[in-house]
């Protein structure tokens, strides 16, 4: 982790008063004078300032509900940010893993794990995500094959990749995607000519929503090591 960013989690200093301390001198690295708020510290290294030696903080992972109306971004827009409902001290650290719609409800995952979100939403891992879907129309017969084949998305040159259906009733569908294009799933029903009209997320990897909407948990750690 860089060094400015150790201290932030280690202290209750901010980014910047990090990298002023820095460039006083009086920040330590296995005992040599480090300036530079970009140099890499690693679990091993002995941090102190002014002496004292600096354990960071552990990195955090939480499980949010989304409500509908609310983005996936870290300052209020159009419509408030998710951050609203997260209670905890330096959110503003804090990242989604994998956005939804602002339409969209359900499971987003929070944290300060750069390295831990990148698993998960790294095209390599192909985590899987599902989604309650409602839709306009009956959906159609041939289109739990087709999802399975890939579709094409407008404007795209590449099928998505296979995708399972499980339709609970005419209108309403679970979907199962592992990859996370640009609103993915009401394209892929836009693809085969039907509409989304309400989408939620129920589950990322292992991971299963089980809290109220508004509501957020810490996630437990074999929730956290599963990805
Ligand atoms: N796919 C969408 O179309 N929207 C979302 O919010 C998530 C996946």
């Amino acid at each position: 982790m860089r060094l400015d960013k150790f201290i932030c989690k280690s202290t209750q200093l901010t980014r910047s008063e990090a990298t002023a301390l820095l460039h006083s001198g009086i920040v330590l690295v296995n005992g040599e004078v480090i300036k530079n708020e970009a140099a890499q510290v690693h679990e091993n290294n002995r941090v102190t300032l002014n002496g004292e030696v600096l354990t960071a903080r552990a990195s955090r992972y939480i499980m949010m509900h989304k409500p509908a109306d609310t983005i996936c971004s870290n300052v209020d827009e159009i419509y408030p940010s998710v951050f609203n409902y997260l209670d905890v001290e330096k959110a503003q650290e804090l990242h989604i893993v994998g956005r939804l719609d602002a339409d969209t409800t359900g499971l987003i995952l929070v944290t300060d794990d750069g390295r831990w979100s990148y698993n998960i939403i790294t095209p390599k891992k192909q985590c899987a995500k599902v989604y309650r879907v409602q839709l306009r129309d009956n959906v159609s017969g041939d289109i739990i094959s087709r999802f399975f084949r890939g579709v094409l998305l407008q404007g795209e040159g590449s099928l998505t990749l296979p995708a399972i259906l499980d339709v609970i009733s005419p209108k309403e569908v679970l979907l199962t995607i592992t990859e996370g294009r640009f609103h993915q799933v009401k394209r892929m029903f836009a693809a085969v000519g039907n509409r989304v009209v309400a989408l939620h997320r129920e589950q990322i990897g292992d991971v299963r929503l089980d809290i109220e909407m508004g509501q957020w948990r810490y996630l437990t750690a074999a929730e956290v090591q599963s990805f």
